[in-house]
């Protein structure tokens, strides 16, 4: 096939036109989105949408360059004006290039906004990670106190509870403030310094660019250097400690399960302080499903105010994945309220005629055009979940009346043609 789908992307479709993975299924999408967007007004938190392209600029700016997001796995294009573009790698900068430009913190300091869309980033494909993918996102600005980090971390736990998400793990850490981190970082260096030789490429670039990002190396050697190296813990001073305790206990009394793993950094340049992960144990190898932390220095940064602030993202795949996997509910897709079947040519014109009317009026119908077997058009009514089938052929034609079947009962209601609609129209406000 010529043009099959871009390597590291899929199709979501409607469940029963699906041939493989029932994550894919549309009905399963709206109903995250349902909930996502339910749980933001329960918490207060308003949408924003932004481009799906900004300038590569403020991702090296926003994101760092030392990450791999920016190094490696960035979308880049060059417009007809010659100007460097990046199809987006993840959604806080653009959120904070926003903020910035239109100065939306003088309008409220204490912006709380979220986002639900596509993201791009240009690695190796494999399960649970794509080329495009979807994540919904929050970041809170204005609160450097630990109730915000509170309020972010038990949103996004509530919203894999509300899903029904079983066996999460929160893995929480501090990387602490700014001068706290200096101080682990030169630490840290010395420690590595003497086994430099011994550490994977990767962790040799990070070494002089970022080497807090060593502490995320998958490389089995690189862990086992790391297995003695110092803990941020304990180069912490009395404010990011403070900080950190505070957070711990406030997510004990929301009893939110959480494991202190100190080597967590995660993998993005801006974070300070607070740093978290949900992973789920149904994934495999790409097992984190949700994470983010505080990045109180970014959209100063970015040319706007210095104000703290704190997010996450999470991965809408890897949600329906993991609820597949749990055996999640989801609710019954949408099906028709009524199911209209002509039998034979002349009823058709009366029946598409009824079709309109009770569309019009908001009540979901079904015209069935595909030929007069009445058992054929009975057991498709009964696979569309139809609450009611409507058969209307010569006879009910000519004697003005037809027969309404409720498909769950069999019960049949006979109403005179004239005044069908209205009789729908009843039975609708009253299920
Ligand atoms: P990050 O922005 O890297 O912290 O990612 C946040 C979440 O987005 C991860 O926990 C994943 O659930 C999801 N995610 C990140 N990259 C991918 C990808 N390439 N494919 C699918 N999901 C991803």
């Amino acid at each position: 096939m010529n043009y099959a789908i871009p390597k590291g992307t899929y199709d979501i479709l409607p469940g029963h036109l699906l041939r493989d993975d029932p994550w894919k299924a549309s009905e399963k999408w709206q109903y995250l989105e349902k909930v996502i967007r339910n749980l933001c007004r329960d918490y207060g938190y308003l949408e924003i949408r932004t481009p799906i392209f900004e300038r590569t600029d403020l991702f090296v700016r926003g994101v760092g360059d030392a990450t791999d997001v920016v190094s490696k796995e960035m979308y880049n294009f060059q417009d007809k004006g010659k100007r460097q573009m990046t199809l987006r790698p993840e959604g806080t900068a653009p959120v904070m290039r926003s903020i910035a430009e239109k100065h939306l913190d003088q309008i409220d300091s204490h912006v709380k906004l979220f986002y639900i869309g596509p993201y791009f980033r240009y690695d190796r494909p494999q399960a649970g990670r794509y080329r495009q993918f979807h994540q919904f996102g929050i970041e809170a600005l204005g609160e450097s106190s630990s109730e915000l980090d509170l309020e972010v971390i038990d949103l996004l736990y509530t919203l894999y509870q509300r899903l029904g998400l079983k066996n999460l793990k929160v893995l929480l850490n501090t990387v602490g403030n700014a001068s706290s981190r200096e101080k682990y970082k030169t630490a840290l260096k010395t420690y590595l310094t003497p086994h430099f030789d011994q550490l994977s490429e990767d962790s040799k670039t990070r070494f002089t660019q970022n080497p807090l990002r060593i502490l995320d190396s998958k490389n089995a050697k690189d862990q086992e250097i790391l297995s003695n190296a110092p803990s941020v813990h304990d180069f912490l001073d009395e404010e990011s400690k403070e900080h950190f305790e505070n957070v711990t206990r406030y997510l004990q009394k929301q009893k939110i399960p959480y494991e202190i793993t100190p080597k967590l950094v995660r993998g993005l340049d801006y974070y300070n302080k607070t740093v978290f992960e949900i992973t789920s144990d149904v994934l495999g190898a790409q097992n984190t499903i949700g994470g983010g932390g505080r990045f109180d220095g970014l959209l100063k940064n970015l040319g706007g105010t210095d104000l703290p602030a704190i997010g996450f993202a999470t991965g809408m795949e890897r949600i329906l994945q993991t609820m597949i996997g749990q055996d999640c509910p989801f609710p019954k897709p949408n099906a028709p309220f009524v199911f209209i079947i002509p039998l034979g040519e002349s009823p058709k014109e009366l029946c598409v005629d009824l079709t309109y009317n009770l569309r019009h009026m908001g009540i979901p119908t079904h015209l069935y055009l595909r030929g007069k077997k009445i058992n054929k058009a009975l057991s498709q009514a009964e696979a569309s979940r139809a609450t009611f089938a409507l058969i209307i052929g010569e006879d009910e034609l000519k004697n003005g009346m037809a027969q309404l079947k409720e498909m769950q009962t069999r019960n049949t209601t006979t109403f005179s043609l004239s005044t069908l609609s209205q009789e729908i129209e009843k039975l609708w406000s009253k299920r």
